[in-house]
């Protein structure tokens, strides 16, 4: 299956794509993750994108977009993928499509989780990650709010919630029965 996974950060996406993805034998694709991974192996693209995460803007899109293309086209993803913090605006949305056409495929589904904005400020400073400081992580939700917010609608037609509130397995039980299994 190719599913996106859409909701505020700190909403416990990476947490249920790690165990989703697992489950359903497809990898986990995290935007997120591979920038870290740059970050940590000091790489061009790691450079490029290190201030954009210390501050919680987003990284530009044609370093994002290229970045997606190729972990998409690696063999394990072609088959199925779950795609964690990306896309993140319309714009990657469009080039999301793009990919999938150039790759002859389509995405199945859109899980949205659903959560209170409290409960996510909440679980970001006890996760303590570098970019979550107070002040970064309420920029990550003004960019959520105005940027990936959009997307919500643009996905309406394959688009599935799921209430993020409630212990891993509970919100896991809700993600695997929205997606049908
Ligand atoms: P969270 O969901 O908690 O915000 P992520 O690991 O998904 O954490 O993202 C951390 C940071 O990585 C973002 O604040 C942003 O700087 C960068 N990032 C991740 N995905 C994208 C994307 N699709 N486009 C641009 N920047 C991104």
């Amino acid at each position: 299956m190719r599913i996106v996974l859409l909701g505020p950060p700190g909403a416990g996406k990476g947490t249920q794509a790690t165990i989703l993805a697992q489950k359903l034998g497809v990898p986990h694709v995290s935007t997120g993750d591979l920038f870290r991974a740059n970050i940590g192996e000091g790489t061009k693209l790691g450079q490029e994108a290190k201030s954009y995460l210390d501050a919680g803007d987003l990284v530009p899109s044609d370093v994002t977009n290229r970045m997606v293309e190729e972990r998409l086209g690696e063999p394990d993803a072609r088959g199925g993928f779950m795609l964690d913090g990306f896309p993140r605006t319309i714009d990657q949305a469009e080039a999301l499509t793009g990919i999938l056409e150039r790759l002859d495929s389509k995405l199945d589904a859109v899980l949205e989780f659903v959560i209170d904005e409290d409960v996510v400020v909440d679980r970001m400073l006890e996760r303590g990650r570098d970019d979550d400081t107070e002040d970064v992580i309420r920029n990550r939700l003004r960019v959520y709010h105005e940027e990936t917010a959009p997307l919500l609608d643009h996905y309406r037609a394959i688009e599935v919630k799921v209430d993020a509130q409630g212990s891993v397995d509970e919100i896991n039980a809700r993600a695997m029965a929205a997606l049908g299994k």
